[in-house]
């Protein structure tokens, strides 16, 4: 694999698939440790007002705008757009 990165062109001595292969591995451990720390903190449900705990890979899935997280509520069961709790 040849890349250009640094002005000259620099062959890696490694095969693409490991490329691809390392690039997921830190895709994945980046997702999963910011899954993890987000997980710690409270989400608010706009239906019911209580406060909850997402697991921290629904915190990863769920579609997110300014902040919000489209997140199912435990307490009244169904979907909504959650503030997060400060
Ligand atoms: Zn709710």
């Amino acid at each position: 694999m040849t890349v250009n990165w640094f002005g000259a062109r620099v062959d890696l001595a490694m095969p693409v698939w490991a490329f691809a292969l390392g690039s997921a591995a830190f895709l994945i451990s980046v997702c999963c440790t910011a899954g993890i720390v987000l997980a710690r903190k409270n989400y608010v449900c706009r239906v019911c007002g209580k406060a909850f705990r997402a697991r921290w890979y629904r915190i990863i899935l769920a579609p997110q705008h300014n902040g919000d997280r489209f997140l199912f509520c435990d307490s009244c069961g169904c979907k909504s757009w959650c503030a997060r709790a400060k």
